[in-house]
């Protein structure tokens, strides 16, 4: 903090407060999470982990093995089967792998130390002050009126705007070190044994622009979220998973949720609301599901959230408009999809006491009621459209302002608009060349 050369006392004390404030807020987030982790260990080495992959059972027939449907989506209730194609056991592998995301952040260690990069007072005062103010405006609005956030809730705002605003920058091309001209991308290069000891599997290689310079510039993807705490810059894998790991740091239950349209994004508990919120520290984007579909025009099949005591198909969270905005789900049949997931939340959940199954499992049906939910409102929706004349002539739906989803009608804010352009996620109908360059995460 800073200050003039005349301050007073008074900030001095004032600032003497806040310090000891703040580390005493670290000292208690560190002790309740290394007391979470020891008492979980301690259960994980009393019983080892057994990995169920399913019972094998007969093939499945025809129609279930290949039929791609929107079943899920639709929720027919369906019977969760193993994977027996290599389709679907390919699928089950790369699920399993990536559910391991949220996992490398539970490092008390590491998050107390990641805590040190985030400037802690600021935030909890702006977190401070928010929660005042909605709580303001819900008894403004009558007693028993209960406040939009929470103030957990607002301090994950106040982290996401600080992320976004100050902290993290986004990289298409890294800049020329040597002149800080624009470069060109040339392909991909072997990593470097200090790249890989940081944990960089693949390193993009760029060009400078300018010919007298000529320099070349390496732009290793680190997937480490503490390694990018130092390098603070990428594409929305690195902010997902950079900006993930310190709303963990802050004492939030989180998850990272993965798309196989190439894209990942946060969801946050909120204790407050009772429920997941989405968050994309990209877009400095709170609570807008409908952000990817409705915004950037994107058509959507997968979107799977990982956390550290649970997985979830959720969807139909972010695709409201089933006919409109999902694209084939073709990499397993739905009832294999269900089995997976339910393997990896048993996994996740193997050591835990029967009390905190079972608080998970109702937290699980919740989410199950609420997702059928975003689903059922839409299609009530799309039917409230209808006027006599469109059903007397068989059309589908009138395109009306729908003040819900006008919030939603922007395009996308992170990097510049030739590499939106290119990945089609500029907003309304525009198109998607699918340039492979750009298939990165
Ligand atoms: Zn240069």
């Amino acid at each position: 903090m800073e200050h003039s050369h005349g301050a007073h006392r008074a900030d001095d004390i004032e600032d003497a407060r806040i310090k000891d404030l703040t580390e005493r807020f670290r000292q208690t987030l560190s002790t309740k999470r290394m007391n979470e982790l020891v008492s979980r260990s301690v259960s994980r080495a009393s019983s080892p982990a057994p990995r169920d992959f399913g019972t094998p059972q007969p093939p499945p027939s025809v129609s279930d093995a290949q039929l791609p449907t929107y079943s899920s989506l639709r929720n027919i209730p369906l019977v969760p089967q193993a994977p027996q194609d290599a389709r679907s056991l390919r699928f089950k592998n790369m699920l399993h792998s990536l559910s391991n995301m949220p996992i490398r952040w539970e490092n008390p260690g590491l998050l107390d130390e990641a805590l040190r990069v985030v400037p802690l007072e600021q935030i909890y005062n702006e977190a401070e002050e928010e929660s005042q103010i909605l709580q303001a405006e819900a008894e403004s609005l009558g007693a028993g009126k209960k406040a939009a956030w929470g103030y957990q809730d607002c301090v994950v705002r106040a982290l996401l705007r600080w992320f976004k605003r100050s902290f993290f920058t986004w990289v298409n091309n890294p800049a020329c070190s040597r002149c800080y001209s624009p470069t060109i991308g040339v392909g991909m290069a072997a990593p470097l044994p200090d790249e890989q000891a940081r944990g960089a599997n693949q390193v993009e290689l760029y060009k400078c622009s300018v010919e007298q310079c000529g320099a070349y510039e390496r732009y290793p993807r680190y997937n480490d979220a503490f390694v990018l705490l130092q390098t603070r810059r990428g594409r929305c894998g690195e902010w997902a998973n950079c900006f993930s790991m310190l709303c963990r740091a802050v004492g939030s239950r989180v998850r990272w949720v993965w798309n196989a349209e190439d894209h990942v994004w946060t969801e946050v508990y909120s204790v407050h609301r009772k429920r997941w919120v989405h968050v994309d520290a990209c877009e400095e984007a709170w609570d807008k599901p409908r952000l990817y579909t409705e915004g950037w025009g994107k058509k959507l099949s997968y979107c799977i959230a990982f956390s550290a005591d649970g997985a979830m198909d959720v969807t139909r969270r972010y695709v409201r408009n089933v006919s409109k905005h999902a694209v084939e789900r073709n990499r397993a049949p739905e009832a294999v999809l269900l089995h997976i997931m339910d393997e990896i939340r048993a996994m996740r959940r193997s050591n835990m006491s029967k009390q905190d199954k079972f608080r998970l499992e109702g937290e699980d049906m919740r989410e199950n009621r609420e997702l059928r939910s975003c689903v059922i409102s839409s299609i009530a929706h799309e039917v409230s459209k209808l006027s006599v004349e469109d059903i007397m002539n068989g059309r589908s739906s009138r395109s009306r302002a729908d003040p819900d989803t006008q919030k939603a009608l922007e395009g996308r804010t992170s990097g510049n608009s030739e590499w939106i352009r290119a990945r089609g996620e500029g907003g309304r109908g525009q198109p998607n060349p699918q340039d492979p360059r750009n298939r990165q995460r």
